[in-house]
């Protein structure tokens, strides 16, 4: 793994429940421009400005999921490297499955000074480092 690799992926994993208390974690990551680009060439009358992002990947997972929708399975915890974007965070702000989740994260992205700060300003290298892979 290189650190561009930790910058270009964000990690999301989710905590369900269901009534018995068993225990499932959801995780993915984020697809790049790059990867959606390999799996269906870009039309250059509609080229992709963005990639999916592993929030809404998750989260499409468990919408179309019965136990979920008839409550049978609770989301209980979201956890995801970098706060949800705008996007995001309204997909999650305004379904109700996942209205009330407790979401936690530890990347922040408007804080340009904190990231200059973390090796020369790279989050992968930074993330490399607090996972002590480098
Ligand atoms: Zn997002």
């Amino acid at each position: 793994m290189s650190a561009s690799d930790f910058s270009r992926y964000n990690v999301s994993v989710w905590l369900l429940q269901d009534k018995s208390g068993r225990v499932e974690y959801l995780a993915s990551h984020n697809e790049t421009i790059k990867e959606l680009e390999r799996k269906r060439p870009p039309r250059s009358d509609n080229p992709a400005k963005v990639g999916y992002h592993a929030e809404a990947l998750i989260g499409e997972q468990v919408y179309r999921r019965l136990d979920v929708l008839k409550g049978e399975t609770l989301v209980r915890q979201i956890f995801t490297e970098r706060i949800p974007c705008s996007e995001c965070h309204n997909l999650l702000s305004r379904i109700p499955h996942f209205r009330n989740v407790p979401r936690y994260f530890y990347l922040i992205y408007p804080d340009k000074e904190w990231q200059e700060k973390q090796a020369g300003g790279s989050w992968g290298a930074f993330l490399m480092d607090c996972y002590r892979l480098r």
